[in-house]
């Protein structure tokens, strides 16, 4: 039996579908929605929508921005010599939160997977290779310390070994399959200040 009208059940269901949202969760989010002013509800639908629309991969590192560039690529403060490897965007927000690396990021968007079938093609590693024809003096990689960021890790290092360009890796301390957007900031310096060459 349907308890509720179709409108309400198809509510909850696309709000299932969102990462880390349950039957329960999605029910009461549903009903908040419903009672939530009109133009707050209008509100968040066209900020979702503009999200998705305008928000695309910086051509350089690969991050999220609504510019060509991002403003960490684009800002003559950074050294551009230093490129930190990470998983995703959320890590690149952990360690800007530090407001201690001066470097620029390139932004992998997953790790190295055979158990989920993700490939080195699969995430942004040529876009890294291309930038390593510049002027690079380091890389740093800062991929998670779980399974999948330490094989992605190892894949990296090979492959900029031969270049000559300077490889480090951040110093374990870190948590084993500890997400990075969620380490706090002392740790996260420690780590970066504690890399080792590979
Ligand atoms: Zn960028």
């Amino acid at each position: 039996m349907d308890y509720y009208s179709s409108q309400i059940s198809n509510l909850i269901a696309e709000l299932a579908r969102l990462p880390g949202i349950g039957a329960k969760t999605a029910q009461r989010l549903a009903f908040h929605i419903i009672n939530m002013p009109r133009e707050q509800v209008e509100k968040l639908s066209q900020a979702m929508l503009s999200a998705r629309n305008n928000i695309h991969y910086c051509k350089v590192c690969c991050t999220l921005t609504d510019g060509d560039i991002c403003p960490i690529c684009a800002s003559a403060k950074r050294n551009q010599k230093t490129i930190m490897v990470v998983e995703n965007a959320r890590d690149l927000a952990a360690y800007e939160k530090t407001g201690k690396y001066e470097g620029v990021y390139h932004v992998l968007h997953g790790a190295i997977s055979p158990m989920l079938g993700i490939g080195p093609a699969d995430i942004r590693l040529k876009e890294l290779l291309m930038r390593l024809q510049g002027e690079v003096e380091e890389v740093i990689i800062a991929t998670n310390s779980s399974l999948e960021g330490e094989a992605t890790a190892m894949y990296i290092s090979k492959l900029v070994k031969p270049t000559g360009i300077k490889v480090t890796r951040i110093a374990s301390g870190v948590p084993v399959g500890g997400d990075l957007e969620y380490i706090d900031e002392v740790t996260l310096l420690r780590a970066l200040d504690g890399r080792v060459e590979l």
